[in-house]
């Protein structure tokens, strides 16, 4: 693959491919022109050496996604009716010249996993791998193909949380309870799906969460995951007094229509107060958005997996059950190979209600940025 780079950190005895080095380099170049992060680069010689690193300021700088500019209402969200009901091919086709260059891919998110790992704050490929499978129903039609999705999942031994959108279609409920009844965890996707959540008033998105708090309760509820990946500081704000933990951002985010960003780590950490981040690793389809083929998905991310590993990282998986997603016989059959890889690496599951309590309880650190 042409955005394969080889990377060899003798010192730790560590070598393996990464996956887009060449534009983390240009990440980090761009971080070290800024003196408030004290970074210095020297990328002579082809290696990494790097001093007189700022690095908790650097570090908060990228996990609050401070470096780019904010996500503003997009096109999708103005529109006078739901941006769904826009044919989907049409849709895709339409997202794809808009948004979806290729210049994206190289966007690096593996900046705080790769510094810490060359700093030895973090040691590499330790054992336990931790593994969080995510889903969100983005659509009514997506409800018949979770049991199948399911199934597979628990024939692996592993559970998942499945995020659904409580005001765009009818929810099936039977469906949620059979999930919550087999191990599963239930969450949030957004209210309406009409990527105009994140930029309300904070007073009427705390109207609309209240509305939800029956069936918050009804489920458990504590995890949310934004439409289209939008976020904004109002809405951690807002979403920080209704849930525990948000999965919103991605480490590398070259999905989002808005702007392209990321928080550069695999690793959850606490964006607010009462709320955690657990940043998205592995967004299993969007690579057909750049024109990978269904068949080649998990060759696309195994580079990327083995650096999670070699990181001691989160692998958060997000799927979809919908149509042209997981509905698609060659992406399901993708996905069945990706969790056969997952289960034979013994990367174990963990639920975000177990992440939070371990958090609580001190089982597990987790860095601040607030
Ligand atoms: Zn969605």
């Amino acid at each position: 693959m042409e955005n394969l780079a080889k990377i060899s950190i003798p010192e730790l005895k560590i070598e393996f491919d990464l996956p887009f080095l060449r534009s983390f380099i240009l990440d980090v170049n761009t971080l070290s022109n800024l003196s408030k992060s004290g970074i210095w680069v020297n990328y002579s010689n082809n290696s990494l050496p790097i001093e007189n690193i700022n690095f908790r300021a650097w570090k908060n700088w990228l996990l609050s996604e401070e470096y780019r500019t904010p996500h503003r209402l997009p096109f999708s969200a103005r529109l006078p009716f739901h941006y769904h009901r826009i044919p989907t091919l049409f849709r895709v086709e339409f997202a794809k010249k808009l948004f979806y260059s290729n210049q994206r891919l190289e966007i690096s998110g593996f900046g705080i996993d790769l510094l810490e790992l060359l700093l030895k704050k973090i040691q590499p490929g330790q054992d336990k791998r931790f593994l969080m499978l995510t889903h969100d129903i983005d659509t009514e039609g997506g409800f018949s193909n979770i049991k199948q999705i399911s199934n597979l999942e628990l024939r692996f031994g592993f559970q998942s949380l499945w995020n659904y959108v409580p005001k765009k279609y009818l929810v099936n409920h039977e469906v949620l309870e059979n999930l919550k009844l087999n191990g599963n965890e239930i969450g949030i996707h957004g209210i309406w799906h009409n990527n105009r959540e994140a930029f309300l008033h904070k007073n009427i998105l705390r109207r609309e969460f209240r509305s939800l708090i029956p069936e918050m309760k009804k489920y458990d509820i504590s995890a949310y995951r934004g439409p289209s990946w939008y976020r904004t500081k109002n809405c951690f704000d807002v979403l920080s007094e209704f849930f525990k933990y948000d999965l919103s951002c991605l480490d590398h985010d070259f999905i989002c229509p808005g702007e392209p960003g990321g928080v550069f780590t695999s690793r959850p950490y606490k964006i607010r107060p009462n709320l955690i981040e657990i940043p998205c690793t592995i967004p299993f389809e969007a690579p057909l958005f750049y024109g990978v083929s269904p068949n080649k998905l998990l060759e696309f991310w195994i580079p990327k997996i083995d650096l999670i590993t070699c990181t001691s990282g989160f692998l958060v998986v997000n799927t979809h059950p919908d149509k042209g997603y997981l509905s698609d016989s060659s992406v399901f059959k993708s996905y069945k190979e990706l969790l056969d890889r997952l289960y034979k690496s013994n990367w174990k599951v963990m639920l975000p209600s177990k992440l939070e309590m371990d958090v609580k309880n001190a089982r597990i650190t987790i860095p601040t940025t607030y």
